[in-house]
């Protein structure tokens, strides 16, 4: 990792490690004590908050997937709703039940027509946005794509 130097008109510099610029020390924050041999970050300030914002853009990411998990808890309430609910009207109760989840029509179906099974006590079930955010990247069914998945983790 190269430290900060002086270049040759007296500057204290620094290359960036990600954009490659020689930069002045300025435009670098500081590190933590004793990570680094000169305390300033690798990265100048443009390259660590795109860092940063990376980051964060995928950690909202895995919450909003995260929210889209389906237990056998709310599985079970749609099936149950089944002949009382229309399919639309299920969805909608639904994420007034779960509060904050939302739920696709179309997986409100696919429950209702027996195509969405999950295990009892499965702490480790994969979550259906995932399923069929990945089913729509592929040609073929999303039974062909859940064959293609952990058979432990998800059955149809
Ligand atoms: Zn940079």
């Amino acid at each position: 990792m190269p430290a900060a130097y002086y270049d040759d008109d007296g500057n204290r510099v620094k290359q960036c490690t990600k954009c490659k610029k020689v930069l002045p020390v300025e435009e670098y924050y500081k590190h933590a004590e004793g990570v680094t041999a000169d305390g300033l970050q690798p990265r100048c300030r443009h390259c660590t908050l795109a860092k940063y914002r990376e980051q964060n853009r995928r950690r909202a990411k895995k919450r909003k997937q995260k929210s889209h998990k389906l237990n056998k808890l709310h599985v079970d309430w749609i099936k149950e709703q089944k002949g009382k609910l229309s399919i639309r009207e299920t969805a909608r109760q639904f994420s007034k039940k779960f509060f904050a989840y939302k739920i696709n029509p179309s997986t409100v179906q696919r429950i209702f027509a027996g195509k969405i099974h999950v295990d009892a006590g499965e702490q480790d079930t994969i979550s259906i946005y995932d399923l069929l955010a990945g089913a729509s990247d592929l040609t073929g069914s999303v039974e062909d794509y859940v064959e293609s998945l952990d058979p432990k983790k998800v059955k149809l």
